[in-house]
């Protein structure tokens, strides 16, 4: 059987979109070999890239899709902390916003690279909450402003994007790519590994705004340099063909479903369902600031701390697995992104508060 799948990353995909892989994995639309085994140059290979690069692109930019170029990246979202400065800072200055260890580390590989400010941390309570800013805030002269939408490990997320003027933003979407609709106009840079809401560990997309590509530094190493990569299609190198396959697929698997939007009312009905549940039972505490609460990663502790470990062995027994918190916080965190399904939601909150009657 398979289990309630809460792991962070790699994480649980749509199981109908396994079925189709498995189904169709040793002849590929009759080609005799699978996907994996053809020429990444192949026509077979390009229309699977050039249809999930037109999907994502309407996902994420509807009408505006034009103004933007898609990129498929080796080197996860790890990659684009120093890419985006190398590419775009030239020993200028850029806003950063601290929300968590992710944010820190972009921060860190930034600073090589230019002058980095930065405007706001969490970091004096632990990454629970998103700091409020002002438009005041922000340096008149930062070429972009950087900010890390979803906080994977603390459990945080941007409900309302800071309004910047004179600069665009750069986003890592990475936990919580296509999960809600959003107008990401201004941002400059949107990119995500992929290992989350879209595919399985191995590529990482780049949405970057045409304008921002032209203003890109020319005399990089290639594999580094943004405007190589979209004059190569991506293609500069052999491109990880398996997990933009299978991302094609979750692109189809969400319109099935009903598109972004319907997306967006799956996951606030699961993230209601779980966070009321623990709201509801006292042993049960959610760390993050209400507010700022993310949809894709609910993390709570329990007020008898010593009952984790109990916790997390009775969750397995049940086939609710990949529950244990960050090492960094400790804890619970059940990751609930686009592929976990409701009922998998439900029973867990039963689980919830069976665990909590008898303990
Ligand atoms: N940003 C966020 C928000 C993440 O959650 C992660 C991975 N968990 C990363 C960046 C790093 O991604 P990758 O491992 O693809 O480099």
């Amino acid at each position: 059987m398979r289990v309630y799948n809460f792991s962070p990353g790699p994480a649980t995909l749509p199981e109908s979109v396994l079925i189709k892989i498995q189904s169709e994995f040793l002849n590929y639309h009759n080609l005799g070999a699978s996907i994996v085994e053809i020429s990444h140059r192949s026509k077979d290979f390009l229309k699977v890239m050039e249809d999930c690069k037109n999907k994502l692109g309407e996902y994420l930019f509807s009408d505006a899709k034009g103004q933007y170029e898609i990129l498929f990246l080796q080197g996860g979202a790890s990659i684009n902390f120093f890419m985006i400065p190398m590419n775009l800072l030239k020993k200028g200055k850029a806003d950063y916003i601290e929300t968590g260890s992710w944010a820190k580390k972009a921060i860190k590989e930034a600073t090589r690279y230019g002058e980095v400010n930065v405007v706001a941390s969490s970091a004096d309570k632990n990454f629970s909450y998103i700091p409020k800013l002002e438009a005041s805030d922000f340096s008149p002269d930062a070429k972009y402003l950087y900010l890390c939408s979803n906080n994977t490990i603390y459990g945080t997320q941007y409900h309302d994007f800071p309004t910047v003027s004179g600069k665009y933003k750069v986003g890592d979407f990475s936990s919580d790519i296509l999960s809600r609709k959003l107008d990401l106009t201004d941002f400059g840079i949107v990119f995500a590994g992929a290992q989350k809401n879209l595919a399985p560990a191995g590529v990482a997309i780049v949405a970057i705004r045409k304008d921002v590509l032209a203003e890109c530094e020319e005399d990089l190493p290639t594999m580094c340099s943004y405007k190589a990569i979209a004059a190569h299609n991506s293609q500069f190198n052999t491109s990880p063909v398996f997990p933009i396959y299978v991302m094609n697929h979750v692109l189809d698997w969400i319109a099935e479903q009903g598109g972004i939007s319907q997306i967006e009312a799956n996951n606030r009905k699961k993230a209601e369902i779980l966070y009321s549940t623990l709201d509801d039972l006292e042993l049960y505490c959610p760390t993050a600031n209400f507010e700022d609460r993310s949809l894709m990663n609910v993390t709570f502790v329990l007020s008898k701390e010593e009952l984790t470990q109990k916790f997390l062995d009775e969750a397995a027994k049940n086939h609710f697995v990949g529950l244990k918190g960050h090492r960094s916080v400790g804890g619970m965190r059940a990751s609930i992104y686009n592929a976990f399904p409701l009922e998998g939601i439900e029973k867990f909150a039963d689980f919830l508060k069976h665990f909590a009657e008898n303990n």
